[in-house]
Order: C-alpha cells, then sequence, then structure tokens
C-alpha cells in the first residue's frame, strides 16, 4: 500500500503518453511548443507497463492514460490490453479531446478501457474553434457518440472562460444531460503556456448560472475524485472541479508520470523523479524505490489562488493535465 505522510492513500496513477497535441487550446497550449519532445525521449508501451506493473502491485487501483492527447499516439489500445489483462480488476480510463475517437472507441474499448472524459467547451462551431484553434466541433461531437455507442462510461469535461463561452453553461449541461454523461465544470488553472488574455469563471458564478436553469442540491458526501458532485431532482449528477478551493487536496489519491518518465506527486509543484532509467536497465527495485519517495514527499497541498511564483513551469500537456 502506498500512503503518503499526510494518511493520503495513493491508489491512482495518471500515465501520460504524449505530450503532443492536435489542438492548440488557449487554456492549455496556446501557442505550438518551440520543440516537440524527440521520440527516444518518451517510454515505449512496453516500458510504460514496467512501471505501471510496479504500480499496480503496490497499490494502484485507477490508472488514466492521459496527455497532450493520447489518441495521437498510434496503437494506443496496446497499452491498454496490456494493463488490462495485468490486472482486470484495474480500473482504466482516458482523458481525450475526442477528435481521433471515431475510428478507435469500440477498439479501445475492447482492449480494456473502461470509461472516458472527453472535453467539449463549446457546442458552437464558430466558439469551438476560437478555443482549439482549429475546426473542430463535428469531428468532436462524432467522437462523443462513438464513445456512447462503444459502451464506454462518458464524462464531459468543459472549462468556463469568461467572455469566451460563460453563455454556454446551461447548454452544455443540457447536452451533457441528454447523452446520458455527467459533465464536469473544470475551473481553469492559471498557467504561463495559456493565452494572457484568458480567465475562467469560479464554480461558484457556474453554480449561480445553473440555479437559474434547474433545481440541484450538493452530494458532495459522495466520493467522485476530485470532483463537487450536485443532484438534479430527476436525478442527474453533473460536478465541479475546484482547484482553488481551500481543501481540494485533503483527498488527493494520485501520482503522475509524464511520457518522459518524471514521476510527479503534485500538478502544481516542480518536483518529481525520473524512473527511465531505472526501467530501461531492467531495475524494478530501483524503480519501486523511486515511487516509495515519489509518494513520501508528495505535497500537502497546492497553491492555486494564493499570490505566489511557486508554480510548475512544467506545462499541463507535459504533466498530464
Ligand atoms: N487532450 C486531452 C483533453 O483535452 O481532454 C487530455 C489532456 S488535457 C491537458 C486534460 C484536461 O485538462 C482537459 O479536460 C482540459 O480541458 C484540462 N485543462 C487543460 N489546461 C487546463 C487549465 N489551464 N485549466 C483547467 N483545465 C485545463
Ligand atoms: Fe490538447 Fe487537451 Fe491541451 Fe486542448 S486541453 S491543447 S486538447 S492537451
Amino acid at each position: 500500500m502506498l500512503r503518503d505522510p499526510f494518511g493520503r492513500e495513493v491508489t491512482y496513477l495518471r500515465v501520460s503518453v504524449t505530450e503532443r497535441c492536435n489542438f492548440r487550446c488557449r487554456y492549455c497550449m496556446a501557442e505550438k511548443p518551440f520543440s516537440w519532445v524527440p521520440k527516444e525521449n518518451l517510454l515505449s508501451y512496453e516500458e510504460l507497463f514496467a512501471f505501471i506493473k510496479i504500480g499496480i502491485d503496490s497499490g494502484i487501483r485507477k490508472i488514466r492514460i492521459t496527455g497532450g492527447e493520447p489518441t495521437t499516439r498510434e496503437n494506443l489500445d496496446e497499452l491498454i490490453s496490456m494493463i488490462h489483462t495485468y490486472a482486470p480488476e484495474v480500473d482504466i480510463g482516458l482523458t481525450s479531446n475526442g477528435y481521433l475517437l471515431p475510428a478507435i472507441a469500440h477498439k479501445l474499448k475492447r482492449a480494456g478501457l473502461k470509461r472516458i472524459n472527453i472535453s467539449l467547451d463549446s457546442l458552437e462551431t464558430e466558439t469551438l474553434h476560437y478555443i482549439a484553434q482549429k475546426d473542430v466541433l463535428s469531428q468532436v461531437l462524432k467522437g462523443i457518440e462513438a464513445a456512447v455507442s462503444a459502451g464506454l462510461s462518458v464524462k464531459i469535461n468543459s472549462v468556463i472562460l469568461r467572455g469566451i463561452n460563460e453563455h454556454e453553461i446551461t447548454t452544455l449541461f443540457d447536452y451533457a444531460k441528454e447523452i446520458g454523461a455527467q459533465i464536469r465544470y473544470i475551473e481553469y488553472m492559471e498557467n504561463s503556456y495559456a493565452s494572457n488574455t484568458i480567465s475562467g469563471l469560479r464554480s461558484d458564478e457556474i453554480l449561480e448560472t445553473l440555479s437559474h436553469h434547474t433545481h440541484f442540491t450538493s452530494v458532495s458526501s459522495i466520493k467522485s475524485g476530485p470532483a463537487n458532485l450536485y443532484e438534479t431532482s430527476t436525478g442527474y449528477r453533473f460536478g465541479t472541479i475546484e482547484p482553488h478551493r481551500h481543501d481540494f487536496c485533503a483527498t488527493c489519491d494520485r501520482l503522475r508520470l509524464s511520457a518522459e518518465g518524471d514521476l510527479i506527486g503534485c500538478l502544481y509543484f516542480e518536483g518529481a523523479k525520473n524512473i527511465k532509467e531505472a526501467i530501461r536497465c531492467g531495475d524494478t527495485r530501483e524503480a519501486a524505490k523511486i515511487l516509495a519517495e515519489v509518494v513520501d514527499n508528495k505535497p500537502e497541498k497546492n497553491l492555486w489562488g494564493v499570490d505566489t511564483n511557486e508554480v510548475s513551469s512544467r506545462a499541463f500537456y507535459r504533466t498530464g493535465g
């Protein structure tokens, strides 16, 4: 079992398979990065799996594959299949922008994928084009349809930006409800890779808008990862993810592995240890030791919303969002 010094059990590993992306969302990767990580610096699926096995043997029960855009890496189903075959009880999820899902959703499901979070910030062609800096709406909607028809459990992630998509809080809600997917409104996290004109809505503003649209109550006693959950009178559940909240980190159960092998205790802080060399030498004992050290050094809480310049300079698309 992996337990950090603050008593939190670490059971969740987010694995970034690439930092590359086919979108340029203004809040994440506003500019194309100056250079991409050379392919040989990325861990192969076999190398990622070698570390994931150590994690599972140590108590990891939930794995989410992310990026960058994970579906831009070829044959993603192979990695999912390796994990699923090794430990069918482990809950495997994926976070994706949806664009490439029409061709691969069924294959991913067959490989052992259980759930998928798809980012959808707008239902207006022009607005989504503006946010993603690419004309993507119809393809993303097809991707969502493919995920639903493959039988994956689908959630919708939406970042609400002031003056850009804030008028769509209720239309996104209605769309997600209609397709039977939980929507989670993620508060924008400030970072230096975003356009400097971006600012996000806080969850109290989002909830205020929703309260004029539908009746709901908080069901936050039900644990759902980092989300605060709400339920309408008809039983539809939705969530908010509020990294600026003072108690956001109290139940944090996660670590992150970047595509280059950095094992990261907290998205907010710079601290990381690299497992690539240990894995490439086949030194599983050393890799397990690094895992234990990162858990031991997991920070107590992030400082989003606090006036400090301590925030990591690592981009979210490299850390795995
Ligand atoms: N490309 C995939 C996607 O967009 O779903 C996976 C990676 S992305 C970094 C993971 C999640 O982080 C997405 O839901 C995205 O909206 C969110 N995200 C990215 N940058 C963010 C930011 N600055 N603040 C809040 N959420 C952000
Ligand atoms: Fe790409 Fe996801 Fe970042 Fe958008 S949020 S640029 S889709 S990694």
